[in-house]
C-alpha cells in the first residue's frame, strides 16, 4: 500500500464531521480484501472485523476531518463561515477551498481586521460570486467546505492536509495488510465526528463491545520552535505510544503492553504525552464497564492548518505496532 496514494485517494473525498460516506466508501474499498465482516451504523462509522476465537481488540482510527460550514451570504456574494472542528484563524487567510458541489474559492479576511488577534469572524470565503444570488446558485447556508491544499512528500517528510486523521486510517489498512495470523478477534473501526468531539466512536465502542482498544491518531510534536515541552513526541523517532492527552490517562498496562510489543519487534517507539486535544480513545476507554484502552500516535507538525506535516518513517512504524499488538496474545 502506497502511503502517500493511499492518503491521496482519501483526500479527495469531501468528509468533514458528519459527511464521511465518501471516504467511508473508499476505505471500504481499500478494506475489503482485509476482512471477514464489514458494517456500518447509525453514526456512519465503518466497521471492519477480522475474526478470532481469542479476546476483542477495536482499533479506531477517525475519518472525518475539520471543515468550515457556510453561515451567512453576504450582498457582495462573499461567504461568512463558522468551524466544524478546531480551526486556528491565524492560519486560515490565503487557503484555497473546495465545497462538496466542486465550487472552489479563498479563505480571506476584512481588510480592517487586526492580523495579529485574527478571529473566525474576520474571515469570509471569495467563490469568485459577483452578488448574493450568484453566490446563493452555487452554495447554501449550512454548505460545508474542505482545505483544497495538496499531498505532497519532500524527503521522508509527508505534508498534506487531513493527516489528522487520514494517516491514522492509512496506518489500519497497512495493519490490516502486513497482519498475518491472529487469535484475537479483530476490529478496525472507522468513525466519526471525533473532531467535534469523538461521537462516532462512543456508539461504536458500545457496539463492538471490546476488552482491549487502541485509538490510533496524530499528536502534537515537541520539535517546532517555541512548543515548551507541552507535547512530548517529535517527527522521525517512532510511533509515539500514548500515555495521556486531554481526553484519556491511557491504561498502564496498554502502555506497558504496547511498548513492550514495539520493543520485541524492533519497532521504534516513543512516548505521547499531550495537554491540549483529545482522541477517540477518550470516548472508547469510558464505554460500557470500561475499556482497556491505549493509543498508538503518529507525530504531526502543523495539525489542523491546511498543510500539516508527518514523517513516513514514524507511519511505517505506527502500522508496525499496530500489527504487531493485533497479533499478540491476549488475555479475556
Ligand atoms: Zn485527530
Amino acid at each position: 500500500m502506497d502511503i502517500l496514494t493511499t492518503l491521496q485517494a482519501l483526500n479527495t473525498c469531501h468528509s468533514p464531521s458528519g459527511e464521511e460516506g465518501s471516504v467511508a466508501e473508499r476505505i471500504q474499498a481499500l478494506a475489503a480484501p482485509f476482512a471477514d465482516e464489514i458494517s456500518t451504523d447509525i453514526m456512519g462509522n465503518l466497521i471492519v472485523r477480522r475474526k478470532g476465537d481469542g479476546p476483542r481488540i477495536m482499533f479506531a482510527a477517525h475519518m472525518d476531518s475539520v471543515g468550515g460550514m457556510v453561515t451567512y451570504v453576504e450582498e457582495s456574494g462573499l461567504l461568512r463561515f463558522g468551524k466544524v472542528g478546531g480551526l486556528h484563524p491565524a492560519c486560515l487567510p490565503a487557503t484555497p477551498v473546495r465545497f462538496r458541489n466542486g465550487t472552489r474559492g479563498v479563505i480571506a479576511a476584512d481588510a480592517s481586521a487586526d492580523p495579529k488577534a485574527l478571529k473566525l469572524e474576520d474571515l469570509y470565503v471569495d467563490i469568485g460570486a459577483v452578488d448574493r444570488a450568484d453566490a446563493l446558485s452555487k452554495i447554501c447556508p449550512g454548505d460545508t467546505m474542505v482545505y483544497g491544499t495538496s499531498s505532497f512528500q519532500t524527503g521522508d517528510r509527508l505534508v498534506s492536509p487531513y493527516l489528522d486523521d487520514r494517516i491514522g486510517c492509512v496506518v489500519l489498512l497497512m495493519a490490516m495488510e502486513r497482519l498475518q495470523k491472529s487469535s484475537n478477534d479483530l476490529y478496525f473501526v472507522f468513525t466519526t465526528q471525533e473532531e467535534v468531539g469523538l461521537r462516532g466512536a462512543r456508539t461504536a465502542a458500545f457496539a463492538v463491545e471490546s476488552t482491549y482498544a487502541v485509538a490510533v491518531d496524530v499528536t502534537a510534536v515537541d520539535d517546532v520552535p517555541g512548543t515548551r515541552h507541552a507535547g512530548s513526541s517529535v517527527l522521525g523517532k517512532g510511533a509515539a505510544v500514548k500515555v495521556m492527552d486531554r481526553s484519556v490517562l491511557c491504561h498502564p498496562m496498554m502502555v506497558q503492553m504496547l511498548t513492550r510489543s514495539g520493543r520485541e519487534h524492533g519497532i521504534p517507539v516513543q512516548r505521547d504525552i499531550i495537554q491540549a486535544g483529545g482522541s477517540d480513545a477518550g470516548a472508547i476507554h469510558q464505554s460500557r464497564t470500561g475499556v482497556y484502552t491505549g493509543g498508538i500516535s503518529v507525530p504531526c507538525r502543523y495539525i489542523h492548518t491546511p498543510q500539516e506535516m508527518v514523517d513516513v518513517r514514524d507511519v511505517e512504524a505506527c502500522a508496525a505496532l499496530a500489527a504487531a499488538f493485533a497479533g499478540m496474545p491476549l488475555e479475556n
